[in-house]
Parts: structure tokens; sequence; C-alpha cells
């Protein structure tokens, strides 16, 4: 009998006991390739001792002192690497633990920086359907994932959703994709108009879809025409890279691929890569001077935020990617394994779609290529595939939803940075194994 209550609460899951590399071994001995670095977390695999020891020092000189009374080294260093790294006027960065209150911190400086610049009437948000931004209320709020927020009306925050961007899906015969972007884009800017553009605060997306959509990028063009469209209005664009940023793309940041830069970008899951818990919000540094020449303080903190010991992870982290070259190996491995599957799975008539960037794959499973009709949810499909590939061994990340409406199943493969030919070799045969098991 278990006292903790697991999010499974029908049942207990494996004991983690090692990690091994690319490996987590559970206390019976089994090992698990971890293809999906948990939910895109682990981008250093599971036991790199340049990032423990990084931790343990830090332990030992100063463990924890509240941010209210105190700043601290490691993460003054890690917002002097962001900065320098991110895109665009992002200067100053606001630490967090994780993803949600990453968006949530996010959500509440926009709505400040309106105060404090005098357009308190600003308090719209538009995300866009069938996303997902966290699970705290204020971050539940805003997501798009209907089945995750019905339960939990009257929610916090009467959100408004455009369209995602899903080429495979929505493309029409005879567009182009960069029609096509242009066209899906532009239900923002209809709905900035209908909202009435002086309320709205802030478009909120991911560049790169990830647990609700199996790792799908937005189409080129299609994130400027919105940065265009949020510039036209005064309303400020957010990134959730929570999933997508810290390399996972082969570049540090996704949109810097997009060549657009946001005016609020949160990150979370590879910022610690599982080492510790840490997230953060890059922050535009009109943002930050309206907060300082205004009220001068932020209505928001956290005891846990800028954490001595996760920002020393996390610039440990960054030290290994630098180091050995990581976003490299994302690049190259990331071709080679889209490869692989490609050709695993090129014939298979229940993928319908193969799609991500660098280390951050998706595969959509469809029960007819032709029509692109989904699986019945009844089957669960994504279920047997998680379990199928877990008794082989792997963990992959599949998620059964809907896209705009509309169910389907996707399996995210994103392995730690650090894989090699041989790690691609298994992945590809033990999902093979695991699809054919779970469609039989
Ligand atoms: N945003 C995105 C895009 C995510 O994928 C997640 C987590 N899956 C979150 C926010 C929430 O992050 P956390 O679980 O760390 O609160």
């Amino acid at each position: 009998m278990t006292h903790v209550f697991h999010r499974q609460t029908k049942s207990v899951p494996p004991t983690a006991a090692v990690g091994d590399g690319v490996y987590i071994v559970d206390a019976t001995g089994k090992r698990y390739l971890d293809a999906s670095g948990g939910a895109a977390v682990s981008c250093l695999g599971h036991s790199d001792v340049r990032v423990v020891n990084a931790i343990k020092a830090q332990l030992d000189a100063i463990p924890y002192a509240h941010t209210g009374f105190f700043t601290n080294e490691p993460m003054e260093k890690l917002a002097d690497f962001l900065v320098d790294a991110a895109p665009g006027d992002l200067d100053m960065v606001y630490f967090v633990s994780g993803g949600s209150e990453g968006v949530e911190a996010a959500l509440k400086m926009a709505r400040q920086y309106f105060l404090e610049i005098g357009q308190p009437e600003r308090y719209r948000i538009i995300a866009r359907r069938q996303s997902y931004h966290g699970n705290t209320l204020g971050a539940l709020s805003i997501g798009g994932n209907e089945w995750r927020r019905e339960q939990f009306r009257p929610l916090l925050i009467d959100a408004t959703h455009v369209a995602p961007c899903y080429e495979y899906r929505d493309r029409r015969d005879g567009e182009t994709t960069e029609e096509y972007g242009i066209r899906v884009a532009d239900e923002l800017d209809a709905a900035i108009r209908a909202a009435g553009p002086e309320t709205v605060a802030a478009f909120v997306c991911e560049p790169v879809v990830g647990a609700t959509a199996g790792a799908l990028p937005a189409v080129p063009g299609y994130l400027k025409r919105i940065r265009e469209i949020c510039d036209r209005h005064g309303v400020l664009l957010i990134f959730d890279e929570v999933m997508c940023g810290m390399g996972r793309t082969g570049h540090l940041f996704a949109c810097e691929e997009d060549g657009v830069a946001p005016d609020l970008l949160v990150i979370a899951k590879g910022l610690g890569a599982g080492y510790q818990p840490i997230g953060a919000v890059l922050v535009d540094g009109r943002i930050y001077a309206a907060i300082r020449d205004g009220s001068g303080f932020f209505q928001h903190g956290h005891t846990y935020m800028g954490h001595p010991a996760a920002c020393a992870a996390g610039l440990a982290v960054q030290h290994v990617i630098r180091d050995d070259n990581l976003l490299d190996n994302v690049k190259v491995r990331g071709a080679a394994l889209r490869r692989a599957l490609e050709s695993r799975f090129g014939n298979n008539p229940y993928v319908g779609d193969i799609r991500g960037r660098g280390l951050f794959l998706g595969i959509e499973m469809v029960a007819d290529r032709a029509s692109k009709e989904p699986f019945d949810p009844a089957r669960k499909l994504n279920a047997a595939i998680k379990r199928e590939a877990l008794e082989r061994g792997l963990m992959v990340y599949p998620m059964g939803g809907t896209i705009d409406g509309r169910r389907g199943d996707h399996v995210l493969v994103a392995p730690p940075f650090i894989i090699d030919d041989s790690h691609i070799g298994e992945i590809v045969d033990k999902l093979g194994d695991s699809i054919d098991a779970a469609l039989t």
C-alpha cells in the first residue's frame, strides 16, 4: 500500500532507482531507454557528473537564501547567460520553479505592464485551440485543451482561442504553405478586432507545439505574421518554450529558427534538465522598465524562485551543452532519427505524419491515411503504445487528444541530446514493435 497520491490513481508505476546515461534503471534492474526525456526534460540524460558536482558545490556553499533578502551568484550568472543567448530585447530574467509558474508570471507581467502604462482595460488573453500551458488554474484557463478545462469551470481567465498552425490537416488543396501560414495567422487579427484591440493584453503560443500535438512546428512565416499582428494592435506576444526551448529543436530558443522574438518568453524543463526544478520568464526591457519606473514591484513571487542549487544546475547544464557541442548533436542526430523513423514508418498505413525539429519529433497516427481519419478514441491507442513501449524498455510520450476539436493520437519522441546511432537504432526498433503490437 502506497501513501503517495500518484497521478495514475489506479496503479503504482515502477520505482526509478538509478540513472545511467540515456537509461533509467528501475528497482528490479530493468532498463528503460528514455526516448522522451521524461516529458522533454532530461536533455543530458540521467547521470552527468558535471551537473551533479555543480549542485553539490552550491549546496556546500549556500543551499538557500530567500530572494526577498538576497541575490546569489549562480542566479546572476544564469541570467547573464540567458540574456546573452536570447533573441530580441529579452534583457531581464525572472526565475521560477517550473513551466506553469512561468506562464502564470508571464500573464501577470503582461497585466501589470498595462496597468503601469495606464491601460488597465487591456486584460484579455488569446491563445490557441488545443494548447497546453500548464496545470495551475491561471495557466489551465488560457489553455485550449477543452477536456482538461471543462471540469474546472468557471475558469480564472476567460481566454479566447484561435486555430493552431496545423499544416498536415488544415492546408487546403492549391494553397501554398506560405499562404496557409498567413491565413491561419490572420485568425488572430480577426480575434483581436472582434474583442476590441484596446482590451487585449497578450497572445500566447508555443512556437513548436509539444505534448498536445506531437512536435508540431509553425510553418515558415506564420510567427512573423503573428508578431506583426501583435505589434499592429499593441498586444504583447508571449512564447511558451517550456517544452520546445533550451536546445530541443537544435537552437537554444525554438523561435530563433523563425527569426521572431517575443515580448515574454517562458522556459523550464530543459533549463534544469531534470537535475533541479527551475523555470524562467525572459522579459523585454521595455516591460521591465515600465514596472521599475512605475510601481517598482512585481506583484508576484515564490519562495523557491532563483534557488541557488537550481540555478547552479541550470548553469552547469548550459556549460555541458556548450563544451560537448550538443546543439550540433541535436541537429545531426535529430536528422538521423527522423530519417530512421521515416524509413521504419514511411509505409505504415497508420502513420499519417512524421514531423518536428531537432530532437523534438512527432508521429501522428491515423486510422486511414487517405482520409486522415483519426482512430476511435475508445481504442485508447496512445495508452496502448505507451504500455507496449514500457514493456520493451522504451519511454516515449504518446498523447491522445483533440486538435482543434478533432481527435488524434500522437507519439512524441524527444530523447536526450547525448544519444548516438546505436540509441537511434534501439528507439526505432522498439517503437516499431510497440506500435505494431498496439495496433493488433
Ligand atoms: N507549457 C508547456 C508547453 C508544457 O509542455 C508544460 C508541461 N508539459 C507546461 C507549460 C507546464 O510546465 P510544468 O509542468 O513544469 O508546470
